[in-house]
């Protein structure tokens, strides 16, 4: 129906996430009546960050150098790790601006069904993190999905285990249930991380 090129972008577009068929198609002529500078600076950002931005080498956050800006912080609070699913979800924690500890991003959340099992996930980083003595309190801030829950009493029942010291909490309920994290506002995130309670 369109020339190859078009189709070809149309398709590209079409795998981004909440994207259907109508849209990439409604992206796709957009892109084509901008000028060239506006196409090839989409183009370009796309290229740059796959070519420069990594997983930090401790928390597994977005990184543009080996340690994230986090992790380099000397100022935030070592002895205090937030586990949190996605990278996405690091950006509403902070924003609440009631948290000056340290993350721990697990690439996603156990779904035995889709075939995510704990080695797909940075658990062992986590465990390896918490095994250096110097954690006080990890903070499970998966998502409130069937999946976030099943991760976050996965890994609470192992830290009781090989950590008994270290205290492990969940956020307070008052999150929209099922929801993710990145939805959240800010004030709502923000009670709930005040008000975490032990798991
Ligand atoms: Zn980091």
């Amino acid at each position: 129906m369109f020339a190859p090129p078009v189709q070809r972008l149309i398709t590209e577009l079409g795998k981004l996430p909440g994207i259907g068929q109508r849209t990439a198609q409604r992206l796709a002529f957009h892109i084509l009546r901008t000028d060239a500078e506006d196409a090839n600076a989409l183009a370009d950002a796309i290229r740059e960050v796959k070519e420069r931005i990594g997983l930090c080498e401790i928390c597994f956050n977005l990184a543009d150098e080996p340690r994230c800006r986090i992790c380099q912080d000397e100022r935030r609070d070592a002895e205090l790790i937030c586990v949190v699913e996605e990278p996405g979800d690091v950006i509403p924690i902070e924003r609440t601006h009631e948290y000056r500890g340290r993350y721990h991003v697990l690439g996603g959340a156990l779904s035995p069904i889709d075939g995510v099992d704990p080695e797909d996930l940075k658990i062992a980083e986590l465990y390896a993190r918490v095994a250096t003595g110097t954690v006080r309190e990890v903070v499970l801030a998966t998502n409130p999905t069937t999946t976030g829950e099943a991760t976050a009493l996965h890994i609470a029942a192992a830290l009781r285990e090989r950590a008994p010291d270290v205290a492990v909490t969940r956020l307070a309920s008052g999150l929209p249930v099922g929801a993710d994290l990145e939805y959240a506002d800010e004030v709502t995130l923000g009670k709930a991380l005040v008000g975490r309670r032990a798991l």
